[in-house]
């Protein structure tokens, strides 16, 4: 069965995958070291079914409660997708992110860090984990700063602390392009980190960067993982 809805899912969703290939072309990548994942975030179940229809494999949320009410709605009505967690986390709510998320793209703290690891002693495998950087410095924004002289934000001690977590497996790092940054200049400085990171931690090979706004760049700089929202749903509610 096809609706509106999904005529215009698939055609937005057509016009995304577009600009993956050519931008995969432009950096001499391959179309499948690219994977998109659609931020449904705002958009209700019944979008993220139409998606999976569509052959999408991998849904992104920033907000838990949005998030696992979502998800189980899926469930229920036989959607399966993975789901990642994009947002900024509060530690209290770790308990209710490792029952549904198969990969979290921001810990940025060894607080949080430590939180979500004791959290997903109670899953069956390791949960996928990429350590958000701040690429300016200002940590008020979300993510782990280099050469940080607070501990519990420094980069080089979050990274140890997934690292070391029985629950967590550190597969990367995220990063969003900061306020009044050209998203290329950014993106170089991600590279640049992320380089120096998997020298220390060879397993760190992922690198979620790159959304509707900036995702051609992340490409020419080696993102595996782009988050795109509005490009395929639509333009959000204000309010977000
Ligand atoms: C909302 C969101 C996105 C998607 O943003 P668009 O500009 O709508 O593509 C990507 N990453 C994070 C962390 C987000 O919160």
């Amino acid at each position: 069965m096809t609706d509106e809805r999904e005529l215009q899912l698939a055609e937005n969703l057509g016009a995304v995958r577009d600009r993956l290939s050519a931008a995969c072309r432009a950096a001499g990548r391959k179309p499948d070291e690219v994977n998109l994942i659609v931020v449904t975030k705002t958009y209700p179940a019944a979008d993220v079914l139409r998606l999976v229809a569509l052959g999408v494999t991998d849904v992104g949320e920033n907000r838990d409660q949005e998030a696992a009410e979502k998800a189980a709605e899926v469930v229920e009505l036989g959607g399966r997708v993975r789901w990642h967690f994009v947002g900024q986390l509060q530690r209290n709510k770790c308990r209710s992110v490792v029952r549904y998320a198969d990969m979290v793209h921001s810990v940025d703290s060894v607080r949080l860090a430590t939180a979500l690891a004791v959290a997903a002693k109670s899953r069956d495998l390791p949960l996928d984990t990429l350590v958000q950087v701040s690429l300016d410095g200002d940590a008020s924004r979300g993510g782990a700063v280099e050469d940080q002289a607070e501990p519990d934000i420094a980069l080089d001690r979050v990274l140890e602390c997934v690292a070391a977590a029985d629950g967590l497996a550190l597969r990367g790092l995220m990063a969003v392009a900061p306020l009044g940054w050209q998203p290329d200049r950014a993106f170089a400085r991600l590279a640049a980190i992320a380089a120096s990171v998997r020298a220390k931690y060879p397993q760190a090979v992922l690198l979620s960067a790159g959304m509707s706004g900036d995702v051609e760049q992340a490409i020419q700089h080696g993102a595996t993982h782009v988050r795109l929202g509005s490009a395929v749903l639509g333009n959000r509610a204000s309010l977000m």
